[in-house]
């Protein structure tokens, strides 16, 4: 049995990034991450003096950063906000601005069901 979901084609002005785009978007990303655990483990060892929350953080911020680089620089659009209809329920799918994409996900708020955005 194929669970094939139903398509739907729709039209879509999405931005296309340039590489520095990317890059660029790709850093800032990481940084803000980085930065937020760095800051969160430099914080909580003034308040709690357990040597393990700084051993921890510290490598996790500095793993953590790179892979959110590599997830952000795969993304080549960004898309528009807009409402397109659900395949299963026919509800209106609200896809937020500056979504990534290929492929881009949004869930149905009506019958939770995931909508893939495939470019074509
Ligand atoms: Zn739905």
């Amino acid at each position: 049995m194929e669970r094939r979901r139903p398509e739907l084609v729709s039209t879509l002005a999405v931005r296309h990034l340039n590489v520095l785009e990317r890059l660029w978007r790709a850093a800032k990303r990481s940084g803000v991450v980085m930065g937020v655990v760095l800051l969160l483990g430099n914080v909580s060892l003034v308040f709690f003096p357990i040597p393990h929350i700084h051993l921890c953080l510290f490598p996790l911020a500095f793993v953590l950063g790179p892979i959110i680089a590599f997830v952000s620089w795969r993304d080549r659009v960004l898309l528009p906000q807009t409402d397109l209809p659900c395949p299963r329920c026919n509800e209106n799918v609200t896809i937020p601005e500056g979504l990534g994409g290929w492929p881009a996900r949004a869930n149905c708020n009506a019958c939770a069901a995931m909508v893939e955005l495939n470019g074509a």
